[in-house]
């Protein structure tokens, strides 16, 4: 069977191998002449480089003293930073030209449209054009920053995340549109590296979907940071005014009270949109919903039967490693067999400091549905390790079936929360109690613990230390 792919990110390059796998003949097309999609060229991976950077930085003038370690003058390169987070790219996006090859998948790189329910054009990057005729084909187009028309998006001081991950100067200055992920992520970063970071968030809170008790820590944490957040505030115009300065008007949700701010860039991060502009979808079938993602059945086949669509491009929550476990299902799919989705099982995290990390349900969901529960909870301020390390903040909550104990969500904001909350996914994976969980022998001293005690309170507040 004839399978394309179009997108290279990770939903896209992921099928790929799998098709291959699954002993397809596989032609991947990308448009740009790198692969790994925005993942791996302006997303997860430069964002975390930059946040490791900045929070090494970050820890040499706020945190060694307090170690005992004395440091003299201090100062960020940041040409060399820059210089760093890019190699960390190439060296990634080189990985997957290796797995391509590897797994002899056919690379083209070309702007592909559907001509047809099974058949693409191929715009190359040297103009000339190919038809590709297919078995099946993957939409793997994946997302761009949503930038209202309003906000004048620019390139130069009005930015987005895509700028904002290669500036060449530390701003003095920086507002930011939206206190999502992407915001207060590469907020902390230049918050870090000495910017003055106000973010203007329309919701009256912090990532208001996430656990309060964690959002309630981490937002302690970031303004102690020196980050300035203003809620309830919905932004009307941005223009800039002059070489080095842009303006931004806000106003209350109400339309009462109207500010005007002056700052040296302001970053929109006001979320992302499906990335379907060049496909000519139409001309195959292919139906997209009121908000342009594509629309799919549970098996991501689209209304064209030879197509199917993952990642971003078909919305829900946009994170790489969805795009990537979607990719895996439709490859199988294709194979004939019959995998399983568990969305419900997709960790999401925040790469601040402290990191938030979390799965399953929240509190007010399961009061929503009308599922009784019990909480159990565990800061990090009692942790040995935590001490040890002088990494204080946060807490673990673990929520489980009133009745049958079941774990049904797990929350942390603390140090390491995005490798820790692996242990929930993998116990709810397998449906196990707060008790299985606390019954587990963890690693001492190690943050792990945390998760430990946090299981012991939830079943019969048991918890040891605290
Ligand atoms: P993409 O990665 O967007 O890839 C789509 C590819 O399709 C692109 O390469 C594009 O050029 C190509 N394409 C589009 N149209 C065509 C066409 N017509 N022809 C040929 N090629 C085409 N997620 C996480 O899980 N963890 C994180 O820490 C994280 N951090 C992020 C930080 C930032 C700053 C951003 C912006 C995003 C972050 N994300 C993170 C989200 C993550 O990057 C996306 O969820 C993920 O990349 C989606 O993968 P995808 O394969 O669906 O699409």
């Amino acid at each position: 069977m004839k399978v394309v792919i179009i997108g290279s990110g990770p939903g896209g390059y992921v099928a790929a191998i799998r098709c291959a796998q699954l002993g397809f003949e596989v032609t991947l097309v990308e448009k740009y002449n790198k692969l790994g999609g925005t993942c791996l060229n302006v997303g997860c991976i430069p964002s975390k480089a930059l946040l490791d950077s900045s929070e090494h930085y970050h820890q040499l003038i706020t945190g060694f003293e307090d170690h005992g370690i004395k440091t003299k003058t201090v100062l960020v390169d940041l040409p060399k930073m820059m210089h760093r987070k890019q190699e960390v790219v190439e060296q990634n996006t080189r990985g997957i030209k290796y797995l391509m090859k590897k797994n002899n998948i056919n690379v083209i790189h070309a702007k592909a449209s559907f001509k047809g329910a099974q058949e693409l054009l191929l715009l190359k990057v040297d103009g000339s054009e190919e038809r590709v005729e297919f078995d099946k084909c993957i939409i793997a187009t994946g997302s761009k920053p949503n930038c209202p028309s309003s906000f004048n998006y620019n390139k130069k001081r009005i930015i987005t995340s895509t700028e904002a991950l290669s500036l060449n100067e530390i701003p003095k200055t920086m507002m930011i549109i939206g206190a999502g992920v992407i915001g207060i992520e590469l907020g902390s970063v230049y918050s870090r590296l000495g910017t003055q970071v106000t973010l203007i968030e329309y919701m009256d809170k912090l990532l208001e979907n996430m656990d309060p008790d964690c959002t309630k820590e981490l937002l302690k944490t970031l303004e102690a940071l020196g980050m300035l957040f203003k809620f309830g505030r919905s932004v009307q115009e941005v223009s800039q005014i002059s070489d080095s300065k842009v303006q931004l008007s806000h106003q209350s949700k109400q339309g009462s009270e109207h500010t005007t701010e002056v700052a040296d860039y302001v970053l929109i991060s006001t979320g992302r949109r499906p990335y379907t502009e060049d496909l000519l979808l139409e001309l195959a079938g292919i139906k997209t919903d009121d908000k342009g993602y594509i629309k799919v059945n549970n098996n991501l086949q689209t209304d064209n039967p030879h197509v199917y669509a993952i990642g971003d491009v078909i919305g829900g929550v946009m994170l790489a490693h969805k795009a990537e476990e979607e990719a895996v299902f439709v490859a199988e799919v294709l194979a004939g067999q019959k995998p399983e989705m568990h969305y419900h099982l997709i960790p999401n995290v925040i790469y601040t400091w402290p990191e938030m990390a979390s799965v399953g349900f929240t509190e007010a969901q399961l009061i929503e549905k009308g599922r009784a529960f019990q909480v159990g909870k565990f800061p990090f301020k009692a942790l040995g390790r935590a001490r040890a390390s002088n990494d204080l903040d946060g807490l673990v909550k673990v929520i489980a079936d009133a009745q049958t104990d079941e774990i049904l969500g797990v929350h942390i904001c603390g140090a390491r929360a995005a490798d820790l909350i692996m242990e929930a996914v993998a116990l709810m994976n397998f449906k196990a109690s707060a008790e299985d969980m606390a019954m587990l022998s963890h690693a001492h001293p190690s943050f792990s613990e945390a998760l430990k005690e946090a299981a012991l309170d939830a079943c019969g507040k048991r918890a040891l230390h605290f």
